[in-house]
């Protein structure tokens, strides 16, 4: 285990224990999630290091890199994750109109989306650190993707486009990775991060048991504020916030199963009804937000 002694955002030294949060999908091991006194920022402490993460991506369960269609709910999450792709593209396509259309995909998993950009006329480019996931993208989508040690070598100043998709929560070397971001960003380029909201009304209705916490696989426990201090630092600044209505729904279903050890598929809805329902116009707290972030 690796124990932080300083607030990853402002580098601050004092933290309180806000929530013990039980890791409910592989290890069942409880983990404590700090919040800085400084500026807030909550973030899971300690965490596994970099070389001991691995074991707690190990489960059937973890879908999140997972092709396998079983069951309704699996099934009901590719159906989301279909739409959700064209309305990413959309996005990005709406950001560049011109003829340069290049992008890079942090943590592209098994590729869908990467392989979604690349039919649509994208020079794509992918990095994931699971070496299933990358074997998937390169031999099912013929995707050109690298592991996470070429990334910093990736050519400068040369990305139109640079997603990570619920990627930012689960990397170790928070700052080092957000250099290195901005460097491969053209100027006028954009970058967008889709990460949870610890401020959504479905995780103050859940508490411990909101499926989002995730720990130890997310380190970090992301609020608008905290998103513009951390870019603040590198030079970058958030331009809009885009809700994702869908992970409401997502979230809630599997909060409810933590907290009861089952499925309550109707509660689960509500909740992520309630969610998007109460939020109005406010995208700052929605369940989770994709963040669409420029150079300052
Ligand atoms: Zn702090």
């Amino acid at each position: 285990m690796e124990k932080l002694s300083q607030c990853p955002v402002c580098k601050e030294g004092k933290f309180e224990a806000f929530l013990q949060v039980k890791d409910n999908v592989v290890s069942h091991e409880t983990f404590t999630i700090n919040a800085c006194e400084k500026c807030g920022f909550k973030f899971t402490n300690p965490r596994p290091d970099e070389q001991e993460i691995g074991r707690y991506y190990e489960s059937e369960e973890y879908i999140y890199h997972s092709n396998k269609k079983k069951g309704i709910f699996l099934s009901a999450f590719h159906f989301v994750r279909d739409i959700a792709i064209r309305n990413k593209l959309k996005w990005i396509n709406t950001l560049t109109p011109g003829n340069s259309k290049s992008m890079l995909d942090y943590g592209c998993g098994t590729g869908e989306f990467l392989s979604a950009c690349k039919r649509n006329g994208w020079q794509t480019k992918g990095v994931e650190t699971s070496p299933s996931a990358r074997k998937h993208a390169i031999e099912k989508f013929g995707l050109d993707v690298e592991d996470l040690p070429a990334f910093s070598s990736l050519p400068k100043n040369s990305y139109d486009i640079i997603t990570l998709w619920h990627v930012l929560e689960h990397v170790h070397r928070l700052d080092e990775a957000l250099v290195t971001l901005a460097s491969l960003l053209k100027t006028n380029g954009h970058l967008l991060i889709a990460v949870p909201n610890c401020s959504s009304l479905d995780a103050a209705h859940y508490g411990a048991n909101w499926a989002a916490y995730d720990p130890p696989r997310h380190l970090y426990h992301f609020t608008p504020k905290d998103m513009d201090a951390l870019l603040d630092k590198h030079g970058m600044k958030v331009v809009k916030h885009i809700p994702l209505p869908f992970d409401a729904f997502y979230v809630s279903l599997l909060s409810e199963r933590f907290k009861s050890g089952k499925m309550n598929y109707l509660s689960g809805l509500l909740t992520g009804l309630r969610s998007n329902w109460s939020k109005g116009k406010d995208s700052k707290k929605c369940s989770s937000i994709t963040y669409l972030i420029s150079k300052k």
